[in-house]
Formats: structure tokens, sequence, C-alpha cells
């Protein structure tokens, strides 16, 4: 079959393929240990499990509005208000199938051919793929370990074009951990005061921060407030990668329309059940366990960290965010692919290459596991480095 030049030119998820690696060695028997994956290792919470079962048992099990249910879409509101301080009105948020499929729609929508797109390096591996595929060109900011993974003003002032179209803003950072305070993200917002750059600011990690606060784009001014679309969801939050649930909030409703009409043609509603436990996801029914799972990664964090740095060859910043250690092995290769090829092939390791989040020289670690399969899995990869 003749293919499409847009979908010939897409690269599959690469977070995504070395975990499905990953359970496939698992399969054949193999004692693969993944720290590939980018979901916590917890069960959803109880009381969101509930919602659901009630959800069926009532027959909540017909199609719904395609942007979600109106008390799911309160939640959401009230959600933004209490915790991040933006105020929302209901045709200015819409529920999507996770927060990638959010800002799957938000690209369709806003960005075609000619449209530039800055996205801080390194990035989580969607963004790009979705610039390539409304037709865009990504301009990628460079950071590393020595900026703490985060862009300066002068970068972003130097970045920036008569095309740019849009800036994406990952605070907690997917790979790196990395948090903006409220100061960085001013200093960023001035640069754009006079543009009419789009803001997508992706909060997925915002529950999962270890120092300092947590602080929305959209929050920073009404100028900002204005330019930036609010992406997030439950997966990482509550445990619920598997569910489907993300969503966008913009101060511009006739974009929020535009995505509704494109979901209207292509998923419709997201999954009725889900959208009802969902409710107990952001309403506060669930922050206990949220703080717990929270409490226990900085643990896991901070003893990962530790041991990383005690290894010859190895160093990584301590993340103030997110699950996520990007481990520097630049001391041992800048060849990130081959080096996670062969510790995964080897020592039955697997991490993801660097390569993949637009920084080589790193891999990316996950401690979204438990404590002894981290100490195990850190014990293999020093003995690898030990014959590398
Ligand atoms: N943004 C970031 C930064 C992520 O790491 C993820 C995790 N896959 C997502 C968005 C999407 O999450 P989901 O589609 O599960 O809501
Ligand atoms: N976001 C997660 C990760 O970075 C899940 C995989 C994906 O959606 O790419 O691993």
């Amino acid at each position: 079959m003749q293919l499409t030049d847009r979908i010939n030119t897409l690269s599959e998820s690469i977070t995504i393929a070395v975990t499905a690696l990953a359970q496939e060695l698992r399969a054949q028997g193999k004692d693969v240990l993944g720290f590939s994956a980018g979901e916590p290792d917890f069960g959803t919470p109880r009381i969101i499990k509930v919602a659901a079962i009630a959800a069926i048992e009532s027959d909540k099990t017909r199609y719904t509005a395609v942007d979600g249910i109106p008390e799911l879409k309160q939640a959401v509101i009230d959600k933004l208000k209490r915790d991040n301080g933006l105020s929302y009105e209901m045709n200015q948020v819409i529920v999507n199938n996770g927060a990638k499929h959010s800002l799957f729609n938000l690209f369709q929508a806003t960005i075609q051919a000619g449209d530039e797109v800055i996205i801080p390096a390194p990035y989580w591996v969607t963004y790009p793929e979705l610039v390539k595929y409304s037709g865009g060109t990504t301009i990628e900011i460079m950071t590393d370990d020595a900026s703490g993974f985060k862009i300066t003003p002068q970068q972003l002032r130097d970045a920036i074009t008569p095309r740019t179209k849009m800036l994406v803003l990952t605070t907690p950072s997917n790979p790196t951990g990395a948090v903006y305070s409220r100061s960085e993200l001013e200093a960023l917002a001035d640069v754009l005061i006079g543009t009419d750059i789009i803001v997508a600011s992706d909060e997925m990690y915002e529950k999962l921060v270890y120092k300092g606060e947590f602080i929305s784009a959209a929050a920073i001014s009404e100028d900002m407030f204005q330019r930036t679309v609010t992406i997030n969801g439950l997966s990482k939050s509550v445990a619920m990668t598997g569910w489907r649930f993300g969503y966008m909030a913009s101060a511009d409703a006739e974009m929020i329309k535009a995505t509704k009409k494109l979901q209207s043609q292509s998923t419709s509603n997201i999954n009725s059940i889900t959208q009802y436990a969902a409710i107990k996801g952001l309403d506060g029914s669930a922050d206990d366990e949220i703080e717990m799972m929270r409490q226990a990664f900085m643990k896991r964090r901070d003893e990962a960290v530790e041991r990383f740095n005690a290894v010859d060859g190895l160093s990584v910043l301590s993340p103030d965010g997110a699950f996520y250690l990007y481990v520097n092995i630049k001391a041992v290769t800048d060849d990130s692919l081959t080096f996670c090829k062969r510790l995964l092939e080897e020592k039955e390791v697997a991490v993801v290459p660097g390569v993949g989040f637009g920084l080589d020289g790193y891999f990316r670690f996950s401690f979204a596991t438990d404590i002894e399969k981290i100490r195990e899995g850190i014990g293999r990869i020093e003995a690898f480095i030990k014959n590398y």
C-alpha cells in the first residue's frame, strides 16, 4: 500500500518502543529490569476505581458530549482554579484521550507549514513528531546539566523569528525533571510580550515536585494567561496511564472549539467510564494517595541519585520534579543508542537513550519502580560500565 509522506516521516515513540522491547524479552523468560516506562508502579487509588465501577453499574456507558460530560469539565475548571489560580469557563476546556491526544489536537489546530515551534531540549519525544505531522518546523533550544536543563531568556530571544508560532514548556520536565521557578517563568514571559506566540504548557508532572513550588505558566500574568494553553491529565499524578484522560484549557474558546470539531470527526468522546472516575482524581478525593506517592518517589530519587553519582563515569543532577533521572554518560561514551542497546543485551537493563530526547551522551532512567529493582539495576549498570 502506498503510504502518505506525512506518515512515512513520523517516528515511533522511543519510550514506548524500548518499554515494549523490554516486555517482549521478559515474556521470553529473560530477567529484564525495566526503567524505561514513564508510568507510576502504583495502582489507581481505590476511590477512583469505585467511581468507575459505579459508572458501569449505573449504565454510564453511552456516548457523551465530545468535549466531556459537564460534571467532569466543571471538575477540571475547579481544579485549575484551586491548584493553579486559573479561571476558565466551560467553553475554554476540553477533555481528551490522554494529554498526548490534547497535544495532538492542539498542534493539528494551530501549526501548519511555515510555522516554527520552539522546543527546549532535551524534550519529551512526542513534541517534535507532532510538529512534523502538522507540517511545522521544530526549533530546538539546547540545555544541559550545567544550565540545570533550563532555557534562559536570552536563548529564547535568539530563537524567536517572525515565523515562531509556539513555545513548548514542560515543567516539571520529562526527561530531566527540571522545574521552572516563578521568577524564571516571569523572565521568559517578558521575552514573549508583544508577540503572538502561543505557549503550550505541559503540566503533566505538576503533582510530582520535590523542591520549590509548582507554578502554571498561565498564572504568571494576564498576558501569559491569554497566550498559554494549559495541558494536563491524571496519568502520572494518580497512576491512571491506561485509563486515557487528559485535558487542555485556553482563553481562546475558538481554538478549543476547533479541536472539538477535530475530535468529533476522529475519536468522539473519551471513554465514558473514565470520565466519571476522573472526577475523583481531580476533586481532591485522592490527595492523600497523591502525597503518599510523591513521598515514595522522592525517597527513591534520593537513593538513586546517590548511587548513580557514586559510579565512576556517571553523573546525574537531582531532579526537582517528575520521576526520571537524566544520567550523564559522556565520560564513558557520547553514543547513547549503542550504550543502551548493549546494556539491554548484556545486562538486561532497559533505559532510554538520550538521543531520542534530543541530547546524546545521556540516558533516561525512570525511578517509578520499586527500590529493590532500582538498586539491582544500578548495580548492573555499574558492572556494565567497568567493561565498556
Ligand atoms: N506530557 C508529558 C511530558 C509526558 O511525559 C506524558 C507521558 N506520556 C504525556 C504528556 C502524556 O500523558 P498521557 O497521554 O498519558 O496523558
Ligand atoms: N510519557 C511516558 C514516557 O515518557 C510514556 C510513554 C510515552 O507516551 O511516550 O515514557
